[in-house]
């Protein structure tokens, strides 16, 4: 399928976004760094960027949304993970999550979706577990009918947005296979513990904790059993979401390097006139666009309502890992400033070495293009 050309809107839009980030949010994220934004700071935020659409892009206008497409959806992801992205991270998993609500009752639906899509509430999606990555069919947190309830216990960690969260969207293990059930912090009950790590801290990545938490049936999203298909079709959509995450912290990296490349000299010129310098920011060029291009293509598969798994797969992989390669570039390309917390580009890196495990690992992601292509898996 062909990728299409942005519309005018589509482009003035993006354009507006950008100018509001820079002036709003960059100022606000660069005072933070790698310190964690307070959940009434991070409020205050996605409150802001909700007025541009995000997280209720692509979610109907009876609900809500604006009912725009995902691929104009796509475009402001870049910008907002151009300038941060942690912000833009939490704001891709409350967009997962209203996605997901639109196949809630309209009970649930309508109690969560408003607050998500205004930005006043943090939700999560628990899926992966201490023992349990890579290979989501293991899940072990169990879900135990009593009467109209469910009883819950298990652990859940690595859960983005987890330390902010009103509620989280957990896949658990039940008599019929795999759940989705909505767990209200405050009714029902469940612990957090943050994680650090090497970047990202100024969002919540966390541990969640279960223990005999009792939610009523009525919380089940979509049928008992229909948790695994469910998330693995979260996955397609949120694959190349993150891809295009990568696209934005690559074009924040690009930029920076020209800009520097521009006005440091050496041996009595600016370096960008030196052709092995030229050469890395041709290159960080292409590697930017063909990762546009392919998470683009899948935006459109998905407005075109085409199934789309392979090439979610590919634009994930392909982004993701060539985000690590620009990133690198940037730091190199910088010298020893690179390395340096005076410029961004150090920051950056940390952060795109981050971003190739979440939602499948590039190994997963390989094993999954190439049974597409084969017929033949070589998960085991
Ligand atoms: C920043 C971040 C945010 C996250 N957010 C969420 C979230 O919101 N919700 C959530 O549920 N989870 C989340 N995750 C978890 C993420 O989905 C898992 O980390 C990921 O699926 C990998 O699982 P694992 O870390 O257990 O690694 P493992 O599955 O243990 O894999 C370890 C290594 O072995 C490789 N490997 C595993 N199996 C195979 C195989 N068959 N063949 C070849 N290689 C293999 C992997 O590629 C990897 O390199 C997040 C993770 C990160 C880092």
């Amino acid at each position: 399928m062909p990728y299409e050309l942005p519309t005018d809107d589509m482009t003035l839009a993006a354009d507006s976004f950008r100018k509001f980030l820079h002036a709003e949010i960059k100022p606000v994220v660069k005072e933070y760094r790698d310190r964690h934004i307070p959940k009434e700071k991070m409020r205050e935020l996605t409150r802001q960027i909700a007025n541009f659409g995000l997280p209720g892009c692509t979610v109907p206008i009876e609900h809500g949304g604006m009912g725009w497409t995902y691929s104009a959806q796509g475009m402001l992801f870049e910008e907002l993970m151009a300038v941060s992205c942690d912000v833009a991270i939490c704001v891709m998993i409350n967009n997962g999550i209203a996605r997901r609500l639109l196949s809630a009752s309209p009970a649930l639906r309508d109690r969560y979706l408003p607050g998500i899509l205004a930005g006043e509430l943090f939700g999560c999606a628990g899926i992966s577990e201490p023992d349990v990555g890579s290979n989501v069919a293991e899940i072990k947190t169990r879900a135990v009918r009593d009467g109209s309830d469910f009883i819950i216990n298990g652990e859940k960690t690595w859960i983005t947005n987890g330390h902010y969260s009103d509620f989280i969207i957990c896949t658990v293990k039940g008599e019929k296979g795999l759940s989705h059930i909505l767990v209200d912090r405050q009714e029902h009950g469940y612990e957090t513990r943050n994680i650090e790590k090497i970047a990202l801290n100024s969002q919540s990545t966390a541990q969640v904790f279960f223990s005999d938490t009792r939610v009523p049936d009525s919380n089940l999203i979509d049928g008992e059993g229909e948790g695994l298909k469910n998330t693995m079709r979260m996955f397609e959509h949120a694959r190349a979401h993150v891809g295009m995450l990568s696209v934005g912290l690559m074009r924040a990296a690009l930029e920076e390097s020209i800009a520097y490349s521009q006005q440091r000299k050496q041996f009595g010129k600016i370096i960008a006139s030196h052709q092995l310098v030229a050469a890395k920011i041709a290159n960080m060029a292409m590697l930017l666009d063909a990762s546009r291009l392919m998470c683009q293509r899948v935006f459109g598969m998905i407005d075109a309502g085409v199934r789309c798994d392979l090439e979610a797969s590919m634009a994930k992989a392909f982004a993701t890992e060539s985000a690590v390669r620009v990133c690198r570039d940037a730091v190199q390309l910088h010298g020893g400033n690179g390395i340096t917390k005076e410029f961004n580009v150090e920051k950056y890196l940390r952060e795109a070495i981050i971003i190739p495990i979440p939602d499948g690992t590039t190994e997963i992601q390989r094993l999954f293009i190439s049974r597409r292509l084969t017929g033949i898996s070589a998960f085991v």
